[in-house]
């Protein structure tokens, strides 16, 4: 378990993921409402380079980022408000790892997970601090934990 201490902790270390992340790669991030899921999001999209706004992509549920605003592509998922498993179908993630990296929030929303992806779960814990917890995957043993 990492403990995240405060939204800047969580942010450097989705930035500390970013350093390492690579297209193709999926990271899901599973927890409640207000667990830090936009946040961690945020700091990695800052670790590729974005130093623009970075909201929930809840509308649209995609928001994609794209060269020259950071170091690689890569999509912000948001599926919270995902209910017909033919909008996911629409929504081509698969196809989108060909070149870019993806980041899902909600991911319980998906009918399955590839199997190679980097799993975190975020949950409060009294006080303001997050605890971090994953599932890493053998793409992601060697840079594991990324700080
Ligand atoms: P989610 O996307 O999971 O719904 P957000 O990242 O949008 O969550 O919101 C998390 C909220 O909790 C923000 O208001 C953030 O400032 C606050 N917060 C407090 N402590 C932390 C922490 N340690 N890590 C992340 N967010 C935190
Ligand atoms: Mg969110």
């Amino acid at each position: 378990m990492i403990r995240l201490a405060d939204p800047e902790a969580t942010e450097r270390f989705g930035a500390a993921l970013a350093a390492r992340l690579r297209a193709g790669d999926v990271i899901a991030l599973h927890g409640d409402l207000g667990a830090g899921k936009t946040t961690l999001s945020r700091g990695i999209l800052r670790g590729l380079g974005f130093d623009g706004d970075v909201a929930s992509p809840t509308f649209p549920i995609v928001q994609a980022y794209e060269p020259p605003d950071l170091r690689l592509p890569l999509w912000h998922v948001d599926l919270y408000r995902i209910e017909d498993p033919e909008e996911i179908e629409e929504l081509a993630l698969g196809d989108a790892r060909a070149d870019a990296a993806l980041v899902i929030e909600w991911p319980e929303r998906l009918p399955r997970l590839w199997p190679e992806t980097l799993r975190i779960r975020l949950e409060a814990e009294p006080g303001g601090a997050r605890a971090l917890t994953a599932e890493v995957p053998a793409a992601w043993e060697e840079r594991w934990p990324p700080q």
